[in-house]
């Protein structure tokens, strides 16, 4: 380890020493982590200058312990399908840091899920929600299950086995999940149910992203990707743009995406195309919403269905090219690396202005690289999706009170919560040298809090 007092006298080469260090150690402990260590590495660059300022957090280990999860639950989930046939898929909770409140994040289920992806998440939820400046620590959980094609009695039978196991791990206090890819409403809701069946009693505050009807906020649903276009608007106004006249590309059209669309149309935007994992829809005059709405939410088909609503719009049979569309503003809300530097190469090239991503980690390192080169404005997934977090971290508050706050006062308080975001991810890029940089100014306001709630709890 980095001897400091022989190099106290030079705090540049110092942090450089430490970082470099226990990135190597990271990548060692976590091999074949991929999504993992890309993650831990984009943060790793920014808190150079913090630990050049701050030796102490290098004495306290703060890095070297930030990137060791308190606990990693891993568990068997055997069900049964309609048929009678017997199914194995693999759960997870990754308890990441529970420094300034009960761990907290969603739980995802799709077949890409595995330990890194779950990390990763977990990881990357540490910062966002200490960014919120609401109490709550982070985690993150899922399965390797597939909800597509399945009836809702096998999703059912899934998610009461998921939640037997995990149950013991869970509580108002102590870990409060929520819903992320393939789980929205109806799944928290199943989890909520097989919860109060174990403890006995009814506990609403266990998960948030519930039904409003039994314990949810209003809001929720639509504040991941409401917040998404509220961080960026902030981002745009700096710097004398809006979304006021501009053409948006939205990928995926699930949760955050949907609202996302929504949001901007109405600041005066033209979503001009969105996607799911099969293609995407594209149409120069304005995508729907109300449209996307009633395919995914109500009827639970493809996008590919949007045609027969409007036979105008062109559907694109797979998803990437979405990206070779020209268009203002990209916001990523689908899946991780879902962006790489050959879309952002066309985006560029197609006159795009500004990047937020409503999705966690969907630009890879070179598409952000290259949006940094040409100067395209570029709002962070930490920072410009924490509204989903934030809301439901009200949402433990209202479950808490036992009282619902209006959709209006939520809808409130989540825009003051992304101007403040936006705020001090400015602030500390200012503060520490890189000012405009809201990747580097998000990672270091999101670390600061944290790091002093870990000096002032001791090493543990
Ligand atoms: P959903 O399951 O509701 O929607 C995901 C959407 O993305 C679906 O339309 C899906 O299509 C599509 N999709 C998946 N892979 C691709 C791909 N490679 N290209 C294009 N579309 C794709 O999930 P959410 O909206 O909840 O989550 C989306 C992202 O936002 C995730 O990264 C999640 O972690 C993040 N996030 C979500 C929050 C929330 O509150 N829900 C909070 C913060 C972050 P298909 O149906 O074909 O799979």
């Amino acid at each position: 380890m980095t001897n400091i007092n022989e190099t106290y006298n030079d705090p540049k080469k110092l942090a450089n020493d430490y970082v470099h260090e226990v990135y190597e150690e990271v990548k060692k402990r976590n091999a074949g982590e991929s999504e993992f260590l890309q993650a831990t590495r984009e943060i790793f660059d920014s808190l150079r200058p913090v630990f050049a300022k701050n030796p102490h957090y290098i004495e306290d280990g703060i890095l070297e312990r930030l990137t060791e999860p308190d606990r990693i639950i891993t568990f068997r989930v055997a069900w049964e399908d309609d048929q009678g046939k017997v199914h194995v898929n693999r759960g997870y909770r990754v308890q990441f840091n529970s420094e300034l409140g009960p761990y907290k994040g969603g739980i995802r289920f799709h077949p890409s899920v595995n330990l890194s992806i779950m990390k990763f998440l977990a990881f990357e939820q540490i910062f966002k929600n200490s960014l919120t400046g609401q109490p709550i620590g982070a985690g993150k959980g899922g399965s390797d299950f597939d909800p597509k094609n399945k009836s809702e009695r096998e999703i059912m039978r899934f998610v009461q086995s998921f939640m037997t196991e995990l149950s013991k791990y869970l509580g108002p206090d102590l870990d409060v999940p929520a819903g992320d890819i393939g789980v929205g409403r109806r799944e928290v809701g199943y989890m909520t149910g097989q919860y109060n069946r174990i403890h006995g009693g009814f506990e609403p505050g266990v998960f948030t992203g519930k039904d409003p009807n039994y314990g949810g906020s209003l809001g929720r649903k639509e504040a991941t990707g409401y917040g998404t276009v509220y961080f960026a608007e902030e981002m745009l106004k700096t710097n004398d743009l809006h979304f006021k006249g501009s053409k948006v590309i939205v990928s995926g059209s699930g949760n955050v995406s949907t609202y996302a669309m929504e949001k901007a149309i109405e600041l005066g935007a033209t979503v001009i195309a969105c996607s799911d994992s099969g293609g995407y829809i594209y149409d120069e005059n304005g995508i729907d919403v109300e449209t996307v709405k009633q395919i995914k939410e109500v009827e639970g088909e493809r996008i590919k269905k949007y045609r027969k609503y409007h036979s105008t719009a062109k559907y694109v049979e797979g998803c990437e090219d979405i990206w070779s569309l020209s268009c203002d503003i990209a916001l990523p809300c689908a899946t991780q690396n879902e962006l790489d530097e050959a879309a952002a190469v066309k985006l560029i090239e197609n006159g795009l202005k500004a990047v937020a991503e409503g999705a966690n980690m969907p630009c890879t390192q070179e598409a952000i690289n290259l949006f940094k080169e040409h100067k395209i404005l570029f709002a962070p997934a930490k920072a410009a999706n924490a509204g989903g977090v934030a809301v439901s971290a009200m949402e433990m508050s209202q479950n808490s009170m036992r009282l619902s706050w209006t959709t209006e006062e939520v809808d409130e308080r989540l825009h003051t919560v992304m101007k403040n975001i936006y705020a001090s991810c400015l602030q500390a890029a200012e503060e520490y040298g890189h000012p405009g940089d809201l990747v580097v100014g998000a990672n270091i306001a999101g670390f600061l809090k944290v790091a002093n709630a870990m000096v002032s709890h001791g090493i543990r």
